[in-house]
């Protein structure tokens, strides 16, 4: 826990978050600024700057939100269409928010060609 971090307080349930799940490693919840129809943050509950920050011991956990990421889009309808997983890393990356998150962003309606 990062006491100014923001994502860190949602974990605690310190600021609102609309969870679509979680466990005792994982969380997901959707972004308060949607891209997408559909746009899901996954994280790890432990603060984790950014990828350039895992270590051997996170190889569980980014293990578990890619599969979480996978469960949440077939729930949400969006597996089948098809979907975005995305990392910012670091500013330049487009992070804004230093808690490691993946986006889970798809829904779209597609014209067939
Ligand atoms: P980044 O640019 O760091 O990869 O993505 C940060 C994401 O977090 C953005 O898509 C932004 O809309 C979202 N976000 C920022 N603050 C909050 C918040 O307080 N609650 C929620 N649900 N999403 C947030
Ligand atoms: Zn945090």
């Amino acid at each position: 826990m990062e006491k100014d971090c923001i994502f860190c307080q949602i974990i605690q349930g310190e600021k609102q978050g609309d969870f679509v799940y979680q466990d005792n490693s994982v969380v997901a919840f959707k972004d308060q600024n949607p891209q997408a129809p559909v746009h899901i943050l996954i994280l790890p509950k432990n603060h984790i700057r950014s990828i350039n920050d895992l270590s051997e011991n996170d190889r569980p956990v980014i293990s578990e939100m890619f599969l979480r990421a996978k469960e949440i889009a077939s729930e949400m309808g969006i597996a089948q269409s098809g979907y975005k997983l995305v990392f910012n890393v670091e500013r330049g990356g487009g992070q804004y928010v230093f808690h490691l998150h993946l986006h889970l962003i798809g829904g779209w309606q597609r014209k067939e060609s």
